[in-house]
């Protein structure tokens, strides 16, 4: 490495990033260039000779800032992001230096150890069975798809297929059934299991996204045989959770395995004032959560969660003849895990709980579910804003030109999100609901206060409103902009 030391290049880029994070309250929420601007500044070819690493570590950080989007910032709101609390980055950056390949207890003793412990602490946190096992994953992406591996084994070993060994060609048919308004990367889980996006029932959900008894009912109606059932703490524009207690002794009496996609609205269950939320849901088989929503860690980090820890490691174990055998007692990580080699997941999130601790935790989930709200009843003050949903934790939706027709709002709903991701003060982006264009916001960054709330939901306001009279001076015609949300909407 020539003349520079280890403690040198870590230096610098400790520099380089506590003065990033410096800045982030007052800059602007959101990249200062766009992607293609982003890939002009590093594009070149591919370098012959090296350069010195402090060199390496100023250019990187001169090249990519510029286009790094504003997502540990305190009035950063678009799609479901945490903060990447400086604590938990810190045991990241140590996890990183320490180079430990995770795979086995025998090779990384004190990975494994901190896995074990932090699977613990977690399964107390959000209260879930004590015997579960855990999976240190990449996000709740990865979490769905273990745990419906191991569903899927599970059903399928109970009439008599060996699904991990002969696969699912000839294996007796499954039932999957799923809510309406499930996340996307569910569905991207049975796609990649051989289950299926669409080979699957679908639930109709309420106004709120939320499964009730009586659809699931209507649904699971002459279904009998292996089935799993996957159902939603935390829907991703509602915030809202499934009826778990008048569901799951329905899904108890068919027989089948439910998981649960508790991506962050599990972490309700750290709360005493939004427990009831998630009341039954520790009667499921399997629960996918995020650490790198809620609980700030930085990415990537999730959690796979299995009651059944045998069927936990008949999906995912990778058996070789040079990897020692774990005894009883021994945690190997990868055996929860579809990774072999891997990075020691388990010490930024043991660094994250200790440093918040239980008490910390419920703090700060409380805090943004209250912001939430807040933001939501000053927003709701202004006549032609409309929040869509009733917020019942950290998740709402907006609409603009609420009193107005139906394009007409789409369009002024769109334009006021991109004013506002202009003006840059906070950031929200777009989504659809029902078949409207909405703002979605979700408060769940570590820094954002009640303060960071009020100047945002004005900053909204006022995007609004600038955005409304743009629209009355240039006299816009409504065929026009009509043309325009249909393009938009066929992408
Ligand atoms: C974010 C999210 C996911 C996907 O999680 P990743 O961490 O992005 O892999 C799945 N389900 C829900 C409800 C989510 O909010």
């Amino acid at each position: 490495m020539g003349e520079e030391s280890a403690r040198d290049v870590f230096r610098r880029a400790a520099e380089h990033a506590a003065r990033f994070r410096e800045k982030i309250a007052e800059a602007p929420q959101r990249p200062e260039v766009s992607y293609p601007a982003a890939l002009e500044t590093f594009h070149e070819p591919l370098p012959e000779q090296g350069s010195p690493g402090l060199d390496v570590a100023d250019e990187l950080a001169a090249k990519a800032e510029p286009g790094l989007n504003a997502m540990t910032g305190p009035r950063f709101f678009g799609w479901v992001i945490g903060g990447s609390h400086p604590v938990g980055v810190a045991a990241d950056w140590m996890t990183s230096a320490w180079g430990q390949n995770a795979g086995n207890h025998h090779a990384a003793p004190a990975a494994a150890a901190a896995e074990a412990v932090v699977a613990k602490w977690l399964i107390d946190l959000l209260d879930l069975p004590r015997q579960s096992s855990v999976g240190f994953v990449t996000g709740a992406t990865v979490a769905n798809f273990v745990c419906l591996a191991a569903a899927r084994g599970e059903v399928l070993r109970k009439v008599g297929w060996d699904v991990e060994a002969q696969g699912l060609f000839g294996a007796p048919p499954a039932t999957v059934l799923i809510g309406d308004d499930a996340h996307t990367t569910v569905f991207s889980a049975l796609q990649f299991l051989g289950l299926g996006r669409d080979r699957v029932v679908r639930v109709k959900t309420d106004n709120s996204g939320r499964i009730t008894a009586p659809a699931f009912t209507e649904a699971a109606a002459g279904i009998s045989g292996p089935c799993i059932t996957i159902l939603q703490a935390g829907q991703i524009n509602t915030g809202a959770f499934d009826d778990f207690t008048g569901i799951m002794p329905i899904a108890r009496r068919m027989g089948a395995w439910v998981h649960i996609d508790g991506a962050f609205g599990l972490w309700a269950r750290t709360c005493p004032g939004r427990r009831a939320l998630t009341d039954h849901v520790e009667q499921a088989d399997s629960w996918a959560t995020d650490g790198h929503k809620w609980l700030q860690t930085p990415y990537d980090c999730g959690y796979a969660i299995i009651r059944d820890q045998e069927a936990h490691r008949r999906a995912m174990t990778i058996a070789a003849s040079y990897l020692p055998p774990s005894h009883e007692g021994e945690r190997d990580p990868s055996h929860f895990v579809p990774e072999l080699s891997r990075r020691a997941r388990g010490f930024a999130t043991w660094a994250m709980i200790k440093h918040l601790g239980r008490e910390g935790i419920a703090a700060m989930v409380e805090r943004h579910c209250r912001v939430a709200r807040a933001m939501a009843e000053r927003l709701s003050r202004q006549n032609g804003i409309a929040v869509l949903n009733d917020v019942v934790l950290n998740q709402f939706i907006v609409r603009f030109g609420a009193d107005r027709p139906d394009e007409e709002g789409d369009r002024l709903t769109q334009s006021t999100i991109e004013r506002l991701q202009a003006d840059g003060i906070c950031f929200a982006g777009g989504a659809s609901w029902r078949g409207r264009k909405v703002m979605r916001l979700s408060v769940i960054s570590w820094l954002t206060d009640d303060r960071a709330g009020e100047v945002a939901a004005d900053a909204i306001v006022a995007a609004w409103q600038a955005a409304g009279d743009a629209r009355s001076e240039s006299g816009e015609n409504l065929d026009h902009t009509q043309t325009q949300l249909e393009e938009e909407s066929t992408c």
